[in-house]
């Protein structure tokens, strides 16, 4: 397993083409844009291997024996599972934003149990390849890009009738010793300091869309691959200063990236599913599912740190003892802990697989996901209440240089003689970080828009069944004589 420092450093050996703000990033770990992003990265690496975490970061490879980081481990279990949730809530903890290394894990999850039934069904030797991928992820502990999500173009067609071909990734070209794919993967947590990409088809596919329906790894830094960085809201601030970013060391959400991949090569040996349009809908609900129950854990994490800085807030502005900012902190909590009930129900209440890996329940796991995407945004909205105006208003960092102007800064912003203002004012640009439009956004579309989960519930609820329990109560009720009536 990497620590945490030989993370960053084996990010330097890469040769990415990225893209930022209209110019090449030749240095990628010390770009202020990359860097906090990196650092929250490096927590999957710091729960692995450091003795006060490894219990949950860790775990031991079903295939080598040996000890491995648990976000390249398959689940065996119901304890790997919660295990699974307990770790993101942790990483979501020490780092109050996302932390990326989840979308491969989970993508490395899924084509493990999806490989092994298309050869079982096919007969084709896609999970024989696939393990010797897996097992060269857990031995090098490598990050991986879990890369899904296309443009898509116009949402009401199909891959293979949208006008522009290339809306999906796509086989172009098959040779003897691999394939050639082109297209684009977008909102790419974590690209640019990944290791390498594990491509997913984003989408159940018809059989008139086979080119579309494959699955490959490549090494992030391979030809033909090139990133372009995302925008986020007050990302200037990072090249500006530290106290302004609100969270200077972790960044806000993950770093996101279109990845365009311009006629890329794939040997076969990397190929996991091929123009295998009937296994694209399992494919895609079975990680939908493992990425949701995520979400009710590592935003729980997340939403700790929130409550957090509120509560710290309101200690400062001296209205804690009130009881309605009590009620409000406790509103915010068992929000949160409605969220993480989901991810650790989906996580106990688990069936397991032909192959062995334990699956999450699918209406439980995306229930905490919906849960996410609503309470998430609730429980920001409690925070601004109790946090004030302030957190809209604040100066920039750069008048407590400004002799003329910091004095008033301290003596302004103090609210108590044993508070300390710019203590103050980093608690308030950590909650204006975290209650901002990236992470609400993230909460929302991150795992799937919410109508995705409501489609999976409603398929999946067995309607009939719950009209028979009510049936079963009111059967024997004594119904009113023909006089009566
Ligand atoms: C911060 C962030 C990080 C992400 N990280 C990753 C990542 O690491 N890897 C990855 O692969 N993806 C990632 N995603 C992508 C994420 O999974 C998608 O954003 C999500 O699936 C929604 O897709 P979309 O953004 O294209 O929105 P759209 O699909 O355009 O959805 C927008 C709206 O249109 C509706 N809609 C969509 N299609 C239809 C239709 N056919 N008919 C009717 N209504 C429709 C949806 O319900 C929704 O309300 C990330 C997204 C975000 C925001």
């Amino acid at each position: 397993m990497m620590t945490q420092e030989e993370y960053i450093e084996s990010l330097r050996n890469q040769k990415k083409e990225v893209y930022f703000m209209g110019e090449r990033v030749e240095n990628v770990v010390d770009h202020p844009a990359m860097r906090p992003h990196i650092n929250a990265a490096s927590v999957t690496y710091k729960l692995g291997t450091e003795e006060e975490y490894e219990e949950l970061g860790s775990a031991i490879s079903h295939l080598t024996g040996k000890k491995i980081n648990r976000w390249t481990h398959i689940p065996q279990n119901q304890e790997d599972l919660v295990k699974k949730a307990m770790m993101l809530r942790v990483a979501g903890q020490i780092t109050g934003t996302c932390f990326q290394r989840c979308v491969g894990m989970d993508g490395l999850i899924t084509l493990y149990s999806t490989t092994w039934e298309m050869d079982r069904d096919l007969g084709t030797n896609y999970h024989e390849r696939f393990k010797r991928f897996l097992i060269d992820t857990q031995n090098n502990d490598y990050m991986t890009d879990g890369a899904m999500t296309d443009p898509k173009g116009d949402r009401s067609k199909r891959p293979s009738e949208q006008q522009d071909p290339d809306q999906y990734v796509r086989v172009v070209e098959e040779r003897e010793d691999g394939i050639v794919v082109r297209g684009a993967k977008m909102h790419q947590t974590g690209a640019v300091n990944s290791h390498q990409i594990l491509v997913m088809p984003g989408a159940a596919m018809t059989p008139n869309d086979a080119d579309y329906a494959i699955s490959f790894a490549v090494p992030a830094d391979e030809e033909g691959i090139v990133y372009v960085f995302g925008r986020q809201v007050n990302d200037s601030r990072k090249w500006e200063g530290k106290i302004d970013q609100g969270n200077a060391k972790y960044g806000v959400v993950g770093g996101e990236a279109l990845i365009i991949f311009e006629d890329v090569f794939v040997p076969w040996e990397r190929v996991f599913m091929y123009k295998e349009t009937k296994y694209t809908g399992k494919l895609v609900d079975r990680f939908a599912s493992y990425h949701r129950q995520n979400y009710g854990a590592c935003k729980a994490g997340n939403l700790d740190v929130l409550i957090g800085a509120t509560a710290s807030l309101t200690d400062m502005h001296g209205i804690s003892r009130a009881s309605h900012v009590k009620e409000k902190l406790s509103e915010m909590a068992h929000l949160v802990e409605t969220m993480y009930s989901g991810a650790l129900a989906c996580s106990f209440n688990c069936s397991k697989s032909g192959c062995g890996t334990a699956f999450v329940d699918p209406v439980l796991a995306n229930t905490s996901k919906l849960n996410t995407a609503r309470y998430y945004p609730e429980v920001t909205k409690i925070s601004q209440d109790l946090a004030g105006g302030f957190v809209a208003t604040l100066p920039s960092e750069k008048e407590l240089d400004n002799p003329r102007i910091a004095p008033y800064i301290h003596k302004y912003y103090r609210t108590g003689e044993n508070v300390d203002p710019i203590q103050r004012i980093k608690m308030g640009r950590l909650i204006e970080n975290m209650t901002g439009s990236t992470p609400i956004i993230e909460c929302m579309h991150g795992a799937g828009s919410p109508q995705a989960q409501k489609v999976v519930i409603q398929r999946s609820i067995n309607w009939g069944e719950k009209i028979k329990f009510a049936s079963e109560i009111v059967k024997d009720t004594e119904e009113p004589s023909e006089v009566k009536r």
